[in-house]
Parts: structure tokens; sequence; C-alpha cells
């Protein structure tokens, strides 16, 4: 089959969904029975690591591939077999040791991604420390910043990485013991130890350590789309939530070619982008390099990804590309497609079944829930536009606050904060050093996620904004998704950020900032068109009253809509922290 025919590959066709029955596998999961998937460890310890190398390295899985790596500059292709990725993890672990590192001291990540950041985030658990990724494009002022928050033991890097963004302050910052760097050396500066060498020197075997299943394992920074980034602890325990998922929302079947394009900088890259593939024995495609559409087709095709993990902002420049690109290559292997950290807009949804002849499944989670709660899956119709149905084991609501707290919402299809009943593996179990922060995020029994979301009657959640992000006008509450969704269906439109600007009569009135697909013109005329096309979506009361074109719109590194900075800009208020901002001040 080629792209376009909307026929599933063979093997999909031979394939049964994990999830076959909605209803009954939410009726009969429990917590419980999601532990028992995994292979734990004696005494009801548990390491993620274990999970997702140590057993397969000693099963059915040693010689299959886990993780191949596909070098930036088209030099030939680099497979690690379970048992091969398993022992180059165990030499991290026992350079730490080496070290006199302690089990609970945390190890920062900032690294491109190579095989051996994938090896030292394994090494990391194994030796019971806590692991940070941090975004290798930071520029040296947000990952100083987020050193000092977090004070770790150890920075992981590379030598470029170190000359560019750490070796002016480390000395400053007296947390930081060692400075271990991987991938490519050339020489080793001062202050560093090169850890590939002594990897090679250690042996390859390590205990992996049994912990506490509420031990810490992973220390993740938000992306700061609101504000400043908030350091959300995990535990090991959440590997039970990174399996499930997987299996559920991503349908991961072991021996699955998945490829998650998030870096692990994120923590999508790291609980779908390390984690769950691993745990859920299937070989993961890591690519060196950065987005470049006719690249992505070409590894699509030539690896033949059955499962591929992506995220909005990818999804609209490749639809930025059109669909030749798509249709000169073989899509057939792929089986599921899956979009995370945004909004996605149901235009989206519909490409991808027209263009890929696979629709997009969204789900929707955040950092703090550190695993995926709320999903579309095979099974279960899509409704474009609603990111799904909470997956089984996660009890979601729409509430509203009250003077003592939180009332759920119980009557479909109106609007409130989402909140999630407490007691998933995988929740947060803290920010770092913000304790207030963390008990303001609970409500009883509830954690207040922050975001506003309706339920339809059928069961299904449709994302309305950022609490922060709402327009009031004239007594409506507008979400900017509903607005940017519908700007979004004009052929010209390629990206759109809605806000909200003061106005006398109404409160606030909606601004749509719009950037245009490549060809287009920014004239009165399509002005004119999109407002119409708005009223007609979306009512008057609702369709933006103002619309600027731009060239781009401002986003997170993660390649996030930035809506907070397009109104301090337009309000001319204080534009706060823009340390997580893509190409902006660092
Ligand atoms: P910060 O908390 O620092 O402002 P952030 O919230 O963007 O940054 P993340 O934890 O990376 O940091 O992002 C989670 C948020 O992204 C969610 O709370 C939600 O607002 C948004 N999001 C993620 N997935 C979806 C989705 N499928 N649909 C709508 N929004 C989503
Ligand atoms: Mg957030």
């Amino acid at each position: 089959m080629t792209a376009g025919q909307g026929q599933p590959g063979p093997r999909a066709q031979a394939l049964q969904p994990n999830l076959d029955d909605y209803t009954r596998s939410c009726r009969e999961f429990t917590w419980e029975k999601a532990r028992g998937m995994l292979a734990g460890m004696p005494g009801g310890r548990l390491n993620i690591a274990h999970e997702a190398l140590d057993r397969h390295a000693s099963g059915e899985a040693a010689e299959q591939v886990a993780l191949r790596f596909l070098p930036r500059d088209g030099g030939s292709v680099v497979d690690y077999t379970y048992a091969a990725l398993n022992e180059r993890a165990n030499r991290f672990a026992r350079v730490l040791e080496e070290l006199g590192v302690e089990p609970g001291e945390r190890v920062y990540g900032l690294s491109h991604r190579t095989p051996d950041l994938y090896a030292a985030f394994f090494g990391t658990l194994k030796h019971g420390c806590v692991f940070t990724p941090l975004f290798p494009a930071f520029g040296p002022g947000p990952v100083r910043q987020r050193v000092e928050i977090g004070e770790p033991a150890v920075l992981v890097t590379t030598e470029r990485l170190f000359r560019k963004k750490v070796a002016d302050w480390v000395a400053e910052t007296p947390s930081v013991r060692h400075v271990l760097l991987i991938g490519d050396t050339d020489e080793t500066p001062d202050g560093t130890i090169n850890a590939a060498e002594r990897m090679d020197a250690v042996s390859g075997d390590y205990p992996t350590r049994p912990m506490d299943p509420e031990a810490p394992a992973l220390l993740h920074f938000t992306s700061g789309t609101t504000g400043r980034p908030k350091g959300a602890l995990h535990v090991h325990e959440a590997v039970v939530t990174h399996h499930v998922t997987g299996h559920y929302a991503l349908d991961l079947h072991p021996g699955d070619i998945y490829w998650c394009t998030a870096d692990p900088g994120w923590v999508t890259g790291t609980s779908y982008g390390i984690i769950a593939p691993l745990t859920n024995a299937t070989t993961l495609v890591v690519d060196e390099a950065e987005f470049d559409a006719e690249r992505w087709y070409r590894i699509l095709q030539d690896e033949r990804v059955a499962v591929w993990y992506t995220a909005p902002t990818a999804i609209r420049m490749l639809m930025k590309h059109g669909r030749e690109l798509a249709d000169a290559h073989d899509l057939s292997a792929l089986r599921f497609l899956a979009s995370v950290g945004e909004p996605l807009n149901p235009e989206a949804v519909h490409w991808g079944r027209k263009v890929l002849g696979l629709p997009f499944h969204d789900n929707w989670w955040q950092t703090e829930t550190g695993g995926i709660m709320i999903a579309n899956f095979p099974t279960l119709p899509i409704k474009p536009g609603s990111m799904g149905r909470p997956i089984p084991g996660i009890e979601a609501a729409v509430a509203e606050h009250t003077d003592n707290g939180i009332e759920l919402i119980e009557e479909p299809d109106r609007t409130g904060e989402l909140v999630l009943k407490q007691g998933w593996p995988s929740m947060f179990r803290g920010f770092l050093h913000e304790d207030e922060r963390y008990r303001k995020s609970f409500a009883g029994e509830w954690y207040l996620t922050g975001d506003l979301a309706r339920r339809d009657e059928d069961g299904y959640f449709w994302f309305v904004g950022r609490t922060d992000d709402m327009i009031k006008s004239s007594g409506h509450l507008i979400g900017p998704f509903e607005v940017e969704s519908a700007l979004l269906e004009h052929p010209t439109v390629a990206e759109a950020g809605v806000i909200g600007v003061p106005d006398e009569v109404a409160g606030e009135t909606v601004k749509a900032f719009v950037a245009l697909k490549p060809g287009h013109e920014a004239d009165e005329a399509l002005r004119r068109d999109l407002m119409g096309l708005a009223r007609k979506r979306l009512g008057p009361a609702v369709a933006p009253r103002a619309i600027e074109f731009r060239d781009e719109l401002p986003r997170t590194r993660s390649g996030k809509i930035m809506r907070r900075l397009l109104r301090a800009r337009e309000l001319g208020l204080p534009e706060g922290d823009l340390s997580t901002l893509e190409g902006g001040r660092e």
C-alpha cells in the first residue's frame, strides 16, 4: 500500500488492539493488577530500570533491538539490543558508584539524543539516584537556573554543550561534584570526566538497586508555558502508569517499531520516549536530528514505524508542507498515530486520515501527572477535537470552585476545571521547594490540573483552555482553542494564537494572531475572509474582533504557543520568565 489509501498494513491487520473493550477494561481494572503486568523485585521493591531493561536483558527480548539510533549526518544506524543497552547502563551505574555518588542524589542530563544519554538515564536509576533531563537547546541561563534549583551532584553532558553552556558558571554551583562527558569527546576540559572512557573500563555487571516504590526517581521541570517552570518530583512506582498507558493508550505491542518525536528533555520524551516503549518491549527509534519534514517521512518509511507519538506543532508543520511529500513515501507500516502537548485541532485529525491514511489520536496529560490520563483509543470512535476518555484506572471529572473547595459538575457539556482523583502511581509527589504550591494543587481527594474542560454525554473530554488563558467577553467564557481551531480550518492558516484584550464594554474581546502558510499574502481581503469564517463557525460573540498577521508565533522550546507572551506584548505588560521561549532570551 502507499500512503493515503487508508488501509492498515499487514501487521496491523494481524494485531488486536490491547484495549478491546473500553467499558469492560475500566470496570475490571485495578492498579494492583497493573502492578502484576510488571516483574517487580523481591520484597515489593521496584526499579524503573529493572522493568525497562534488566528483565528483558535476561529474558526473551535480550537480543531484540531496544534502541535504534539514527545519526544526524546520515552515518550508519547503530542498534542496541536490550542486553547491550542494559550492559551500557550498568557501566554508567558503576561509574557513579566509583565516584562515590550516593543513592538519592540527583543526576542531571544535558545532551542531544545520543545512545549514552539513554545509558546514563538508566544507569542513574539503577544506582538509586534521581534523574533530571534538561532540554539541550536551552541556553546557559535556563540550564544554570535549573541546576541552582535542583542542586544535582552530577551533570552529564557533552564536550560541546559543556563548553557552550556550563563551563562559565559551574564552579560557582557547589552542589555539582562531577561533570561527566558523553558523546564525542575530543578533549576532556578541566573539571570534567570522560564518562564514555570510564564506562569502557568498568564492569558491565551491576546489581540494579531494588527501590522502595515511593523512592524518588525523576525530577521533571514543566514547560514554562504559563510562568516559571516548576520541578515536579516522581517516584519509581510511576513505571506502573508508564507501562499501562503505553499498553492501552499507545497500543504498544512487543516487537513494535515505535517512534516518539519528543526530546527526552521533556516529560513526554522520558515517559514515552524512553520508559514505556522499553517496558513494553518495543524497538525505540531515536533520531539525532531535529525536525525536517522529508527526513521524518523517510524515517517512518525506512524504519517501518508502526506506532508514532508526536505533537500538534510537528503535525502542523507537516501539514504546511502539503501532501505530495507524504504521498511520495511508503507509510504502510504505520498502525497507530498519537499526539500530545497542546490541543489537537480537528483539522489535524482529518488531515491524518486523508494524507497518512490514519487519524491522529489525541491524548492529554501534564508533567505533574507523569503519564497519559485521557486518551483516544484505537477501539473507540474519535471525536475530532476531543482529547478522548480517561484511561482505565483514572477517574477524571469537571469541577467548579466553591467557597469550601470544589463541587463536581455532573451534567454534560458544562465547562469547569479538569480534576483527577488522587492515587495513580505516576502522580507527582511534590514541587521542588514549593510545598505550598503542591498543597494548593489538591482539593480533598482531587488533583486540580489548572486546565478547563467539559465532558460530553458520551464521556468524552474536550479541552477548553488553561485557567489562565480564558477570555471573558460580554458574559461568555471563551477558550482560545475553539477560536484557533476555527481559524485553522482556513486553507491559508498555518498557526493561530488567541488572547483576550481589555474592552470597556465587553470586559474583554477576542484577538487572534495568525501565521500563514508559505505563498499566501496577508491582506485586508484575507482578514475579512477569516473574520467571516470565524463568525460562521463561532457566532459573533466568540469570533475575534481583531486579527493580526505574524510571520510566526512565540512558542516554548517544546513547541507550544505562548499566549501569555502574546498578551503581555499586546498590553505592554512585563513578559515574565522567558527562559523557555523558543529562540528567545537566555
Ligand atoms: P507550565 O506548567 O510550566 O506552564 P506546561 O503546562 O505547558 O507548562 P507541560 O506539563 O509540559 O507544561 O504541559 C501540560 C499542559 O499542556 C497541560 O496542562 C495542557 O494545558 C496542555 N496539553 C497537553 N496535552 C494536551 C492536549 N492533548 N490537549 C490540550 N492541551 C494539552
Ligand atoms: Mg502546566
